[in-house]
């Protein structure tokens, strides 16, 4: 595959991924993958579950060591020694200790971070989560841990940020919320995303990579790959009087909107309505073609 370059936009690190075959025990998950990211923009690592995105992210912080092909940051060569000081990798398993106090946790991170206590005191503002600074991290809920773990990554300002899959288990609505704030946090910056949710892709989204059986399927931008009719299925956790009037398709009401920003008012007006969602995904979006044989890459909100 020929290797993508994307237009630089002023400020930069100029990651590249080239050739990259990586995996675990000698199998490889990843193979030849390459790409060159020049612009600060979040970049949708999309792909089923099982498809690479994970081990991508771990290659590319270093963690794991690709059994051929470079990564770069900036003409530099990453591996374990070198990752951690331009990467900061979220991974979707959080391991916030659950006895400490999030102040006390952040502080823990800043010493390992090499950041300081001002570090903690911006990101516990950047987060919005200074009224939770001196509550215990086993009283959190799964949005606001979800938060304190997004903190954690930007104690420190680094070349590039990846997030895997950040808003995995959360509901629609405080993974919106995190969306949002990712969506703040990023400008001037690089974010890896990794999500299985094509819906998400979209709202966040400025370019997208598609991760399918371990390759580099498609590399673009996401306006490019929109269609002109906008159309999302609804799944319910139970009948409601309230989807009535909507087409349906299988187990999905169908509702055409402007765009995906019309999304979020659409959330707020069926849960006014009562209407429990299970699901919301995009039907019919070229993206979604990509994966037509795996089921699961569906868009859980
Ligand atoms: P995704 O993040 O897209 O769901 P992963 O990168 O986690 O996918 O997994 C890709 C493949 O690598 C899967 O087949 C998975 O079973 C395998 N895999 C993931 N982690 C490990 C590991 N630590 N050891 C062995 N195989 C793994």
């Amino acid at each position: 595959m020929s290797e993508p370059t994307l237009e630089s936009h002023g400020a930069v690190p100029v990651i590249e991924c080239l050739g990259v075959s990586a995996g675990y025990d000698g199998i490889r998950v990843l193979r030849h993958v390459s790409f060159r990211i020049t612009e600060p923009a979040i970049y949708v690592v999309l792909g089923p579950n099982g498809a690479g995105k994970t081990t991508l992210m771990r290659t590319l912080s270093g963690i794991l060591e690709p059994y051929e092909g470079t990564i770069r940051i900036d003409g530099e060569t990453i591996d374990r020694s070198s990752g951690g000081g331009r990467v900061h990798y979220l991974s979707h398993v959080d391991g916030i200790p659950d006895g400490l106090r999030v102040r006390e946790a952040l502080n823990f991170y800043a010493l390992v971070e090499r950041a300081g206590p001002s570090d903690v005191e911006r990101v516990l503002d950047l987060l919005e989560i200074r009224p939770l600074a001196d509550r215990y991290v086993s009283q959190l809920s799964s949005g606001q841990r979800k938060r304190v773990s997004i903190a954690r990554v930007f104690l420190r300002e680094r070349a590039i940020y990846l997030l895997d899959e950040p808003t995995s288990n959360l509901d629609p609505k405080v993974a919106s919320e995190i969306r949002t704030l990712v969506l703040n946090l990023s400008r001037e910056r690089v974010v890896l995303y990794s999500s299985h949710n094509l819906y998400e892709a979209r709202e966040i989204g400025r370019y997208v990579m598609t991760i399918r059986d371990g390759q580099l399927a498609l590399f673009g931008r996401i306006e490019d790959l929109r269609s002109s009719h906008f159309v999302v299925g609804i799944r319910t956790l139970e009948p409601s009087d309230a989807m009535a009037g909507f087409p349906k398709q299988g187990e999905y009401y169908l509702k055409e909107l402007p765009g995906p920003e019309a999304v979020p008012d659409l959330l707020r007006t069926l849960e006014s309505q009562g209407v429990r969602i299970r699901e919301l995904r995009e039907m019919g979006n070229p993206l979604e073609e990509l994966f037509a044989d795996a089921p699961e890459v569906l868009a859980r909100t």
